[in-house]
């Protein structure tokens, strides 16, 4: 009887010009050469984790797998960018405490946790089709586009800047629990020792104390699933797409938006700012600005923003946010936050 329920076949390994790998020609390259840097120990020293994602990457694809320094060191820069981005999410939770309200999330947290939750469906079932190159590719769009592109960057001003027991703070380090555990499970058949080193790491995985192989399944919640939301924020990220062209330089922050809107989409974007002004409203925060004036206009344009430079408001040193009224001061928030800070 055969010791296992189940056999994958893939493609034959070759080198970087497609040819068989054969001794006499002198072009194989043995497993062991990459996990181990070879037998004097004059090779990089790539690991099981990198072997393991260019297998995973490759060996799906219904055609031979090339193997060469630069397929290898492409394989070991993707991993250490998933670790860059799960080094960031332990470090953020470093004082997360677990006992969150979910009704405090913002639109966007809501959202994340609906792409989780499409991500986590995803993968499962990519993995049990064994598409484990489509895992590959999903996980790193997942977590260099949604997760750290847009989400951790996004928040960066709540996780850093409000008071450390808030709940706009404690929002965002809820749903970045979440990515952490989700991603981890994601990314740990492929890449074992990167997610158990993360599970050693991080006290609030929802089941604690054992090796993370063996602590079951852990399935997002269905409510996270939430399409209304989705079409909220994905709005709000098309007026931040448009703005960003509008603008020459990357950083917003120094700008002051104006959203002319009407109907809908008005409506729509209302839900993020309820009222006509606002520097620290969820719509300022997903479009990264100083301020946003949400003016409800006739136009047929779904939206049009314009954008200039603040005058009225200056530079705040410790948010880095154009929203102190005087200059070489804090911003009101801020100078709050300060006062409350006891001194250790
Ligand atoms: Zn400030």
């Amino acid at each position: 009887m055969a010791p296992y329920r189940g056999i994958f076949v893939h493609g034959f390994a070759v080198d970087a010009e497609g040819r068989k790998m054969s001794k006499s020609v002198g072009n194989v390259v043995d497993p062991v050469d990459i996990t181990h840097g070879g037998k004097d120990n004059t090779q990089i020293v790539y690991g099981i984790d990198t072997l393991r994602w260019w297998v995973a990457c490759h060996a799906t694809q219904h055609a031979n797998i090339p193997v060469s320094s630069n397929v290898v060191t492409s394989s070991a820069e993707s991993v250490h960018k998933i670790r860059i981005v799960l080094r960031f999410l332990l470090g953020a939770l470093h004082d997360y405490t677990s006992n969150h309200n979910e009704d405090d999330l913002f639109l966007l947290d809501r959202y994340m946790l609906h792409l989780l939750h499409e991500f986590h469906h995803q993968v499962q079932n990519a993995y049990d089709n064994f598409q484990l190159n489509k895992v590959c590719i999903l996980l790193t769009n997942f977590i260099t586009n949604e997760v750290s592109a847009m989400y951790c960057h996004v928040i960066k001003d709540r996780l850093y800047c409000e008071p450390a027991d808030s709940t706009q703070r404690r929002a965002c380090q809820f749903v970045m629990s979440h990515i952490l555990e989700i991603v981890t499970r994601a990314i740990a058949p492929v890449l074992l020792h990167l997610a158990e080193e993360v599970r050693q790491n991080n006290k609030y995985f929802v089941i604690t104390g054992q090796q993370l192989f063996r602590s079951g399944v852990v399935m997002p919640e269905g409510d996270w699933h939430q399409t209304e939301v989705s079409r909220v924020v994905n709005l709000a990220l098309e007026v931040k797409r448009a703005l960003n062209k509008t603008c020459s330089s990357t950083n917003t922050q120094q700008l002051k938006a104006s959203v002319y809107t009407s109907g809908e989409t008005y409506c729509l974007l209302k839900l993020m700012q309820p009222e006509e002004y606002s520097s620290w409203s969820q719509l300022a925060e997903i479009l990264q600005v100083a301020s946003v004036r949400l003016i409800e206009s006739k136009s047929p344009l779904k939206f049009h923003v314009e954008l200039a430079e603040t005058t009225e408001c200056h530079l705040c040193a410790r948010c880095r946010r154009y929203t102190s009224d005087k200059t070489d001061e804090p911003c009101t928030r801020c100078r709050q936050v300060l006062a409350n800070i006891q001194p250790q």
